[in-house]
Parts: C-alpha cells; structure tokens; sequence
C-alpha cells in the first residue's frame, strides 16, 4: 500500500481524482497529518467517514512500530523506530529552553565507518525513503505538547544523509514549507562526514540549510585513522566544497569534532585546527565523546579539554563546547538500536 506520509509520491492526488474526489482533499489530509498531529485517519473528523474508511483501505499513514520510547530527566527523549522490513532507526527530540530539536536519521546504518561510532559498526543495510524520514519528524512532532512546535532539525542520527539526498532533500522540503512543518532553513542542519560532490549538488540546488561538517581531525593522517572514507577524499577537497556551499548559500559553517582521549585531543591538534580553519568565518563545535560499548575510546579529562579548548580561543577560532544531553538514554547515535532486542510482531489470525 502507497505510504501516504511519503512526499516523493503523489498516490493520493491520483487516487483523489480516480475517485471523482476534490483535490481541496489532499490538502485536509496532509493539514490533518502535518499540523493537527492525527494519528489515523479516522481522527480527521471533517471528512466524509466514507472516505475516511476508504482511505484507510488504501493507503498505509504510518509504516514504523515505537519498538522502544526512553526519557531522561533533562526532558531528552527518543524513540527506537522499527521500520515496515524489520529495520530500525533512532530519532530523538531535544529541548533546550524554548527549542525543540529533533535529530534524525537518513539510512539504517552506515557505511562511512567512523571507527568511534556505533551507528556503522554493521555498516549501512539501506537508505530510509522520504517516508521514513518524514515519519520521524511527526513522530517525534506528537511527543511534543499540542500548543508547542519544533524549532529546529539536526540530520545527526543514524546514517550519513549526503549519501542518501534524493530522498532527504524532499522530506526536509515537507520540514521546511508552510503547508509542511514550516521549520525554517535556518533552523535545518544537516550533518555530513564530506562528501564532495554531493556538497556540491547542495550548493547547486541553492537550498539554505546549515552544513556540518564532521571533521574530528585537523590532518588526513589522523583523519583516515578516525574517518575511513577520508582515505579517498582528504580534507582539502572536503574545505573547498564546504566553502563553495557557504558563499553560494550564506549560511555559516559549522565543523564538528568528537573529543576522544589520548587520539586528537593534544594541544598539536588544536594548533593545527587553528591554522586549518582560521580564516573562515566558521564555528567549530567540540562535542565529548559519548563512550560506546565495546570501543576503545574513552572522553578526555577536564584538563585535557580545557587546554584545547584555550589553544582554540587564543587562536581565534569561534568555538563551542557542547554538552552531553540524554547520555542515560542512549543519545548518541546507534546505540539504542544496539542494546534492544527487536519488536517481535504477532500476526493477527
Ligand atoms: N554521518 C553524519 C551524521 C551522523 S553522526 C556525520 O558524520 O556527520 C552526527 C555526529 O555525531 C557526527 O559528527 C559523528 O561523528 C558524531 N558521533 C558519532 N558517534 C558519537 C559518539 N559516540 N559520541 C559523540 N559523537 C558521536
């Protein structure tokens, strides 16, 4: 059945018309989804109730199971979705005064690798389709309080999104217009290892989300060590993608890098970080390393990150040190999905 929430399609325009319908129907449809938070079509009360069954016959509204819903304390809360083939992914809502971030995921897994990352340890099983990207945005969206609404999106979840742009570009599409989410670009990130040419068709369909840039290294010899896939791409190639994207698009870069103890967090690094980025008008965001179950890598000393921290400062870089949020839930990428078992669905006789 054609998944309703899947922006790609138009099934339901066509299928409106093949029944004689209005078109003014999909419109209540999709409001009813998108701002009026229902979770089935029966729920959307101004419609025919025959149309409604009829809906419900043909088309799927949501294609995920909530395998696991886990809250902590600092108000984080994130939701382990299993998919319709038996997937799964992780998603999860920030809130941060009056924001509501949402951090969600482009692929089941993922194939870059990133050897202190537990979203690739498997690799990558496939991409999500702009269905299922759109899912965890509502999903995520019915969790917040109904007088509430997202402020802001990360693509920081599982999976590398610049490997899968055909299908995340339309779903931040639903994020991001009026009749969608109405989330401005502005408030839209998506988070990339670096990958040149798709920077480029970023950069060339003149779209204004922020980009970060997952950088964790100031060097290729490191950053191969860190970042597999850097070993055929270097970060020379990766800074003048990323550059291109900032003057055609305006919007400030952001580099990230995870913090991990003993690897690239000597005061070298920093110098080097100082040198590489500092003539751009970019913010670099230290992010602790959120330690993984069965890696060997470990979040650096107060001491050690503040060294790094004043070597970054003196050297004007525009840095910020994030904190950990949702640490007790598994927030980090992958790691929900790696330590629960998976839904087992009873047929129905
Ligand atoms: N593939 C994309 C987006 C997914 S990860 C990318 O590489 O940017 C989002 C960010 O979280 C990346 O910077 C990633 O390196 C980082 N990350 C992964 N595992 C982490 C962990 N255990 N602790 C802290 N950050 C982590």
């Amino acid at each position: 059945m054609p998944h309703l929430l899947d922006p790609t399609r138009n099934d339901l325009e066509t299928w409106l018309a093949e029944r004689g319908e209005k078109s003014f129907r999909a419109r209540q449809v999709r409001q009813w989804i998108l701002h009026r938070r229902a979770a089935s079509f029966e729920q959307m009360t101004d419609l025919p109730k025959t149309l409604r069954e009829a809906l419900e016959k043909d088309f799927t509204l949501w294609t995920t199971q909530i395998a696991r819903h886990s809250q902590s304390e600092d108000g984080t809360e994130k939701l382990l979705l299993q998919l319709a083939d038996g997937g799964r992914i992780e998603c999860v809502l920030l809130r941060d005064g009056t924001r509501r971030t949402i951090c969600i995921s482009s692929q089941v897994g993922c194939a870059m690798g990133c050897v202190f990352c537990a979203s690739g340890l498997d690799g990558v099983d496939r991409n999500l389709t702009a269905g299922e990207i759109v899912e965890q945005m509502l999903r995520l969206q019915q969790l917040v309080e109904p007088d509430l609404r997202l402020s802001h999106i990360v693509v920081m979840g599982m999976g590398e999104p610049l490997a899968n742009l055909d299908r995340l570009l339309p779903a931040l599409e639903v994020a991001s217009s009026e009749a969608g989410l109405g989330i401005s670009p502005r408030r839209i990130t998506i988070s990339t290892v670096g990958l040149p040419p798709a920077i480029r068709r970023l950069t060339e369909r003149g779209v204004h989300y922020n980009l970060a840039v997952s950088l964790h290294a100031p060097n290729d010899e490191l950053r191969n060590r860190l970042v597999p896939v850097n070993k055929n791409i270097g970060l020379a190639a990766i800074l003048e993608e990323a550059d291109h994207y900032f003057e055609a698009s305006g919007r400030r870069l952001t580099f990230e890098y995870v913090l991990l103890a003993g690897i690239n967090d000597q005061q070298e690094h920093a110098r080097q970080l100082v040198n590489l980025l500092g003539s751009r008008l970019a913010l670099l965001n230290v992010i602790p390393y959120n330690p993984v179950a069965g890696l060997p890598y470990a979040t650096p000393s107060n001491n050690a990150s503040r060294r790094f921290r004043e070597i970054l400062e003196q050297g004007g870089i525009n840095v910020q040190f994030r904190e950990r949020k949702g640490d007790k839930i598994n927030a980090a990428c992958g790691q929900l999905r790696r330590s629960t078992p998976p839904v087992v669905t009873i047929a129905a006789k």
